[in-house]
C-alpha cells in the first residue's frame, strides 16, 4: 500500500464577533484540511491547525515540499517520514511554517493507519481511556460584558454539557481578573471546572498576586501565566510562591522544549499541541518524556485530534472546545462528531480519527481559489 494523492485545502471563516484573550484579538477561525490516498484506494481526512497568518506558507510547504517526499511511500513508514522531514527544519527560516506541515502531514498519517488498521487512532495507540471530561474555552474580554455576562455564559457551558471551563485572563491588572474569577466562582459552585489562561499576559509579580488572589477558588490550573521570554525560571517561581498547578507546552515546537519545561520545573501539565510540534509521532515522545516526571498531559484546541492523544495515555486530561461562535469550523465542519455530555465526551470507535466533513461548508469557505 502507497500513498498515490495527498492534497490540502484552507478554510477561513470569519468569526460573527472579535474575540479578547490576554494577548490577542481573533476575528477568523481557520483550518487546513488534508486529504490522502493510498493506492489501494484508501482514503485519510483530517483538519487541524488554526494558522491565520501564514496559512498560506504552510500550504505551500506541504504541496511543493513534503507531498511530493511522500508520494510512493507506506503510510506505516511513518516514523521514518518524519525523520526525514524533520531535517528540512535546520535552515532558520521558516521553522515555525514547516513544523506546522510536518505535524499536519504526520497527523494525516496516523489518520490513515488508523483507517487502514480499522481502529480509532486511540486505540492503533494502545487505548488507556475511552472517554475524558471536555471542557470549553470561555471567559473572554468584552466590552460591557460585566461579571453578570461572564456567569451567563459559563452557566451555558454547564447546561451544554461540558465539565468545565477555561478561563481568560491575563488581559487586565490582576486585581480586576481576580474579582472577575471570585465571582464566577461564587456563582457557578465548586463542582464545575475552572482552570485559568493568561496567555502568558501576565509579569511574574502579577501572575503570583493573581494566583494568592484566587488561591481558594478552586483553580484546576494556570496556564501560560508569564511572558514569553521568562517561561522556565518565571513558571517556577510561580508555582513554588503559590502551590497552584501550571500548565504551558502550547507554543512548543518540539520535544527539546517540552523537556526544558518539564525538567525545568516549570510546569504540572503540559499541553504540547500536535498541530504545532510535530504531530501524533512527537506529541507521543513528548508525552512519554514528561510521564517520568509525573507531568499530565492536556492539549491545545483540536479536541477532534486531541482525545485520541489524551485516552492513549493514562496522564491525559481535558480535550477543549470552543462554542460555535468562536470557532464555526468545529460547530459545522465535520458531521456527527462526539459530543460533550453530562461533563463526559466518549471517544469515536469510528477508523483514524473518524473526521467526516460537510462537503458544502468545504467548498464556501476554502480559501484557494
Ligand atoms: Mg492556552
Amino acid at each position: 500500500m502507497r500513498i498515490d494523492h495527498a492534497e490540502v485545502i484552507p478554510l477561513a471563516v470569519p468569526l460573527s464577533r472579535t474575540f479578547y484573550g490576554g494577548t490577542y484579538a481573533i476575528d477568523r477561525r481557520c483550518t487546513l484540511l488534508l486529504r490522502l490516498r493510498t493506492d489501494d484506494g484508501l482514503r485519510g481526512q483530517i483538519y487541524i491547525g488554526d494558522e491565520r497568518d501564514a496559512q498560506a506558507e504552510v500550504c505551500r510547504q506541504l504541496t511543493q515540499t513534503l507531498f511530493p517526499r511522500i508520494l510512493g511511500r507506506r503510510p506505516s513508514d511513518v516514523t521514518a517520514i518524519w525523520e526525514a522531514l524533520f531535517r528540512l527544519t535546520l535552515p532558520a527560516r521558516g521553522r515555525r511554517v514547516m513544523m506546522q506541515a510536518l505535524s499536519a502531514l504526520d497527523a494525516a498519517l496516523w489518520d490513515l493507519l488508523g483507517r487502514q488498521a480499522g481502529l480509532p487512532v486511540f486505540r492503533l495507540l494502545g487505548a488507556a481511556q475511552t472517554r475524558l471530561r471536555p471542557i470549553v474555552i470561555g471567559g473572554y474580554y468584552e466590552e460591557g460584558k460585566g461579571v453578570e455576562g461572564l456567569i451567563e455564559e459559563i452557566e451555558g457551558y454547564r447546561q451544554a454539557g461540558y465539565a468545565g471551563v477555561k478561563f481568560k485572563v491575563g488581559g487586565q491588572p490582576p486585581a480586576v481578573d481576580i474579582e472577575r474569577v471570585r465571582r464566577v466562582r461564587a456563582a457557578v459552585g465548586d463542582d464545575f471546572l475552572i482552570a485559568c489562561d493568561a496567555n502568558m499576559g501576565y509579569s511574574v509579580e502579577e501572575a503570583i498576586a493573581f494566583a494568592r488572589g484566587v488561591a481558594d477558588c478552586h483553580i484546576a490550573w494556570f496556564e501560560e501565566p508569564v511572558h514569553w521570554y521568562d517561561q522556565v525560571r518565571g513558571m517556577r517561581a510561580v508555582r513554588a510562591a503559590t502551590g497552584l498547578r501550571v500548565a504551558a507546552g502550547q507554543s512548543e515546537l518540539h520535544r527539546w522544549g517540552c523537556r526544558d519545561l518539564v525538567e525545568g520545573g516549570a510546569v504540572d501539565i503540559l499541553n504540547a499541541d500536535l498541530s504545532l510540534a510535530g504531530g501524533v509521532t512527537e506529541w507521543r515522545r513528548i508525552a512519554a518524556h514528561a510521564a517520568a516526571y509525573g507531568v499530565r498531559m492536556a492539549h491545545h484546541e483540536e479536541p477532534l485530534l486531541a482525545m485520541h492523544l489524551l485516552a492513549s495515555t493514562p496522564q491525559g486530561l481535558y480535550p477543549e472546545y470552543f462554542s460555535a461562535e468562536r470557532d464555526p469550523i468545529g460547530a459545522f465542519l465535520p458531521l456527527d462528531p462526539p459530543r460533550p455530555q453530562d461533563g463526559w465526551v466518549t471517544l469515536p470507535e469510528t477508523p483514524g480519527f473518524g473526521i467526516e466533513v460537510d462537503e458544502a461548508f468545504v467548498q464556501r469557505y476554502r480559501v484557494d481559489r
